[in-house]
């Protein structure tokens, strides 16, 4: 049975996708911990980063990479930064958080956003692809 995040890929359950390559996916988090806050995750389901094989973990870096660069240039903050948890969901997935402060790092503070925010959030990363 596929687990949620491939049900996202799959467009079986909705998201606000921010871009997609043959390997990979990226979604805005929906509980985020700041405005922006995006998961990238391999189309492959696995559980745990470290037994992606060298390849997998290549492309996911190297997506992941893209994907943050456009996230600096079209979200206001000082840097952004990147998490690998999966506490969570057991399919792997990098956490790319726009941050301001370490607390935006600590998954303890949250913001809440509209369906509205949350797509022209998307949208303005995409178009800084
Ligand atoms: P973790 O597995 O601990 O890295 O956390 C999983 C992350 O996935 C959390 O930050 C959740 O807010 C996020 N998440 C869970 N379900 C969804 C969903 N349907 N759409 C977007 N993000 C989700």
């Amino acid at each position: 049975m596929s687990g949620i995040f491939s049900k996202i890929i799959a467009g079986e359950i909705p998201c606000y996708k921010v871009h997609e390559d043959e390997n990979c996916f990226a979604f805005l988090d929906i509980n985020p911990n700041a405005v922006g806050h995006t998961l990238c995750v391999t189309k492959k389901e696995v559980d745990k980063i470290f037994d992606l094989s060298e390849e997998d973990y290549s492309q996911l870096m190297q997506f992941s990479r893209k994907v943050a660069l456009a996230m600096g240039k079209a979200i206001p903050c000082k840097r952004v930064g990147m998490s690998v948890i999966g506490l969570e969901v057991p399919h792997v997935h990098v956490h790319l958080i726009p941050l301001q402060a370490m607390e935006d790092a600590t998954f303890q503070k949250k913001v809440s956003l509209s369906p509205e925010e949350f797509q022209a959030t998307a949208a303005k990363i995409q178009a800084c692809l």
